[in-house]
């Protein structure tokens, strides 16, 4: 019972380590773009080079991601503005501003690892067995 629930934790980790690493869904060994999502814009591999899975399943695939990305720029955004607002006191709209241009610089990368959490996503829901 106990070595079971050890077992699950651990792949639930590696499942995080891997949609980090951006690794492929499927076989958890290719890589999803050619360098890490959080040190510029690469260009995302059209397939998973160790066990073909298509990334973009079909046109108009990314706007799920589109959603997370959303969501994640929000959590940023509010996170940032409750921390200015908690140390400074400013009024909320100003630490909203703050929060947003803090946030810019991070939406490249924000926008790209939500493809990388969208395809992560739909796999679980709908895997792809071609
Ligand atoms: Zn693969």
């Amino acid at each position: 019972m106990r070595a079971n629930m050890i077992r699950r934790m651990a792949t639930k980790l590696q499942t995080v380590r891997d949609i980090l690493q951006q690794r492929c869904p499927r076989c958890r060994l290719g890589k999803i773009f050619p360098r890490s999502v959080f040190l510029g814009f690469p260009k995302m591999h059209e397939r998973c080079s160790v066990c073909r899975l298509r990334f973009e399943r079909e046109p108009g695939y990314f706007l799920g991601a589109m959603y997370i990305s959303y969501g994640l720029a929000l959590v940023f955004i509010t996170g940032v503005a409750t921390i200015f607002w908690a140390i400074t006191h400013w009024w909320i709209t100003k630490d909203t501003i703050w929060g947003v241009i803090l946030f810019l610089p991070f939406a490249p990368a924000i926008t790209y690892f939500s493809r990388v959490l969208w395809i992560y996503l739909d796999q679980t829901v709908d895997p792809d067995r071609s």
